[in-house]
């Protein structure tokens, strides 16, 4: 017999089968109420998640992408909530999958795009907080181009406050989807080695994965030349390669990032066609990896830049399974903060 991830027995006919691995899944989403067991009352980065907190999102994520995958998707344990989606910076998958994670769960979704009024930092983002708070939303889902931001809204207003990626920061949402993706398709992340390729200086996806996978024991490898590696990234527990040769040596994952021209203030790379030559992913680099080695990106990709179109859109690639992986685990995030949304 069989234990589930939460030490229940399970049947072998109660065990099905989920791309390729067996996953247990009891009563797919309760209708009203959540089970998971989820400490905490906002969701503003990996930093401080316990190996634990992350494997409970993901049990339930895995909950969430059945439910998705029937006809009818609905769910009413954020029935009568307010969510507002506040996004300082343009984005068009991340609150999309948000949104359509509220919307699954029962809440009245709101959103909001400042990405182009002239707004300035610091007190009109305490203002738009105040106004915010003011309408009396259950869940805000921010997104802003400075690191620290989200965290400086959620003292401010008096719900729960999600990070949708502050900055160079943390993006703790999109590190949970790869997570998932990856323990789906792999069956496990403990011992894997897995490469995070690119521009890992301005990424908010490479901190939050790298918080992540080796809170869950896996090897973290980052490649990249070192004008694009941040300072101090090796007390980050990684192992850090200048070569994809190198880097991407047996890797079971190699995870590539998009160049992030918006947020570089000088050269980073010569030319974007030598970064491409070098660092750009394409059969012949993932060669080196493991025979079986999986592809994922966090899109948007720069097809030709950090990946070619053969392999982004080739058999070994994860780029869809991600954005699918997406909104499932939004709705397990918004399940979990609903255990610490007020009564009255
Ligand atoms: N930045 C990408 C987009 O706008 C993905 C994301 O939102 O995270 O689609
Ligand atoms: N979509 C991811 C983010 O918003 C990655 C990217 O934009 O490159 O951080």
């Amino acid at each position: 017999m069989a234990i589930s991830p939460r030490g229940e027995r399970i049947l072998p006919d109660e065990r099905l089968p989920l791309g390729g691995i067996r996953a247990y899944m009891p009563a797919l989403m309760s209708q009203s109420q959540s089970h998971i067991a989820f400490p905490h009352r906002h969701l503003l980065g990996i930093e401080g998640l316990k190996a634990q907190d992350i494997t409970a999102l993901l049990d339930a994520a895995d909950e969430a992408v059945s439910l998705s995958r029937q006809v009818e998707k609905k769910r009413s344990i954020l029935r009568g909530r307010t969510q507002i989606n506040l996004f300082f910076e343009a984005s068009t998958r991340t609150q999309a999958s948000f949104e359509l994670a509220g919307k699954r769960l029962g809440a009245d979704v709101m959103n909001m795009a400042v990405a182009n009024s002239s707004v300035k930092k610091g007190e009109t983002l305490i203002d738009t907080a105040a106004t915010l708070n003011a309408m009396r939303p259950d869940i805000i889902i921010v997104r802003h181009h400075c690191s620290g931001a989200v965290d400086l809204l959620s003292r401010k207003v008096s719900c729960s406050v999600v990070n949708a990626g502050d900055g160079a920061h943390e993006h703790p949402t999109q590190a949970l989807l790869d997570a998932l993706t990856i323990r789906r398709t792999k069956g496990r992340i403990q011992g894997l080695t897995i490469a995070i390729c690119g521009d890992v200086a301005h990424s908010r996806v490479a901190r939050s994965n790298i918080l992540l996978l080796t809170a869950l024991g896996a090897r973290v490898r980052v490649v990249a030349p070192s004008t694009l590696l941040p300072s101090g990234i090796d007390r980050m527990g990684v192992e850090v390669h200048r070569t994809m040769r190198d880097g991407l040596r047996d890797a079971d994952i190699v995870m590539m990032l998009r160049l992030q021209l918006e947020r570089m203030s000088g050269a980073f790379v010569p030319s974007l066609r030598e970064y491409a030559h070098f660092y750009g992913l394409d059969e012949d680099k993932l060669s080196y990896a493991k025979p079986d080695a999986l592809v994922m990106h966090p899109g948007p990709i720069n097809r030709g830049v950090e990946i070619d179109s053969a392999v982004a859109d080739g058999p070994r690639s994860l780029i869809n399974e991600q954005v699918e992986m997406g909104v499932a685990v939004r709705m397990a995030v918004l399940e979990a903060l609903s255990h610490h949304l007020r009564k009255e």
